[in-house]
């Protein structure tokens, strides 16, 4: 006689309610697993209701060739991935939880307001009534002698022993957050390839700025501006002065390769192209012109519309001579060289480079 009692479904513990815990515990649940997820904090999602303080960007509309040229050298790895959940699986499974997206002019993908908070709320509505269990302030402290997890929580420990154990426990950026890296030494115990843990999507520091430029510019945007890195083509956008270097989304889509350059040579440079549209030829041109009685300054503003922030980088950056010569300053003006030193501290960055790097092992 056969048994038709369905099989008991596996026990999975997922630790980490962030973006990444949530996804694998619904992916998971569906397949009909027993999911359990076990999150530090008092609640789950805390950084991703941070992303959205500034604009949740979902992801990109860009046709997928320049999509996954995004990943450079992890292009294949990347490419593989997207096959099972591309940018437009993405947006339709924001749709499907109710919430409505639209592209902003950078052809970026935003929720309708803007807002993550909406989001998480469907989401968990979704998770819970997929029958997967959040457990909060439950902080998972490594493994005990027996192989369980070590989880313990206000009321006391836990020694768990599921079928599979799903670790996605972000960075190590935001600790406040509830990503504090901490498991970093367990994992190396248990011969784990971990890569150093790093910046990434950051904020970056000069030497010094002057006075000047640090208490009149600290958090200046700098608006229409195009940013390369020698030999790299421009990506127009937007930065922002801030008290000790540069940040901004320029800067972000450049972090990777500026980090590198600073690990491998001590700094890099940046060139800032101050205004994007006109040509070096156009704005030595306009530069040329005769400026009768008027200063430097005006003569910027009226020729070039160059003023505030940009007028203030260009003096700091440039010595007289510079000004003294329109094609010398036309140049400055088209590739203006910022020599960043070092990166604002991981806690600070957006997202965390380094980690898991055994096969088998991601990282979120
Ligand atoms: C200011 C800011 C703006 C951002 N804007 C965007 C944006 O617009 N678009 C975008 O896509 N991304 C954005 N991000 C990045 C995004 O928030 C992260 O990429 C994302 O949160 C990573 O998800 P995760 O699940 O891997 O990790 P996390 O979100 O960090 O979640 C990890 C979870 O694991 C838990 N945890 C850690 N250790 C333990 C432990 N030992 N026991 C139990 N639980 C533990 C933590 O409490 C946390 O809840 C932004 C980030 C910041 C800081």
């Amino acid at each position: 006689m056969s048994d038709s009692r369905p099989a008991p479904a596996h026990h999975i513990a997922i630790i980490g309610g962030g973006p990444a815990g949530l996804m694998a515990a619904e992916v998971l649940s569906q397949a009909g697993a027993r999911v359990e997820v076990f999150d530090a904090m008092p609640s789950v999602g805390r950084k991703f209701l941070l992303a959205g303080v500034g604009g949740m960007n979902i992801t990109h509309s860009e046709p997928y060739a320049a999509f996954v040229g995004r990943y450079a050298e992890r292009q294949a790895q990347v490419a593989a991935l997207l096959q099972g959940f591309n940018a437009d699986d993405l947006c339709q499974w924001i749709h499907g939880l109710g919430i409505d997206t639209f592209i902003g002019t950078s052809g970026r993908v935003f929720p309708t307001d803007m807002k993550a908070a909406p989001l998480l709320r469907a989401w968990l509505k979704r998770l819970r009534e997929q029958g997967v269990v959040i457990h909060t302030r439950h902080r998972w402290q490594g493994w005990n002698a027996d192989g369980s997890l070590c989880i313990t929580h206000p009321e006391g420990e836990i020694a768990l022993k599921p079928e599979a154990t799903l670790l996605a426990l972000g960075g190590a950026s935001w600790a406040r957050l509830g990503s504090d890296g901490a498991w970093l030494p367990w994992l190396q115990a248990r011969a784990v390839d971990i890569a150093p843990l790093q910046a990434a999507n950051c904020g970056f520091e000069v030497a010094a700025w002057s006075q000047l430029l640090r208490e009149k510019f600290a958090g200046a945007p700098l608006k229409n501006v195009a940013m390369h890195l020698a030999g790299g083509a421009p990506r127009l956008g937007e930065a922002i002065v801030t008290a000790g270097g540069i940040e901004g989304s320029l800067v972000y889509a450049l972090s990777a390769q500026i980090r590198e350059q600073i690990n491998a040579a001590g700094q890099s440079t940046v060139y800032l192209d101050l205004l994007p549209n006109r040509a070096v030829d156009n704005v030595a041109a306009a530069l040329s012109k005769p400026r009768g009685s008027r200063s430097m300054a005006k003569h910027l503003h009226s020729a070039l519309g160059i003023d505030g922030v940009k007028a203030a980088l260009l003096r700091e950056l440039t010595d007289k001579a510079t000004f003294d010569d329109p094609q010398a300053l036309a140049r400055a003006i088209k590739a203006l060289p910022i020599v960043l030193v070092r990166p604002r501290p991981l806690d600070e960055a957006i997202s965390t480079a380094g980690g898991c790097a055994s096969k088998g092992w991601m990282m979120g």
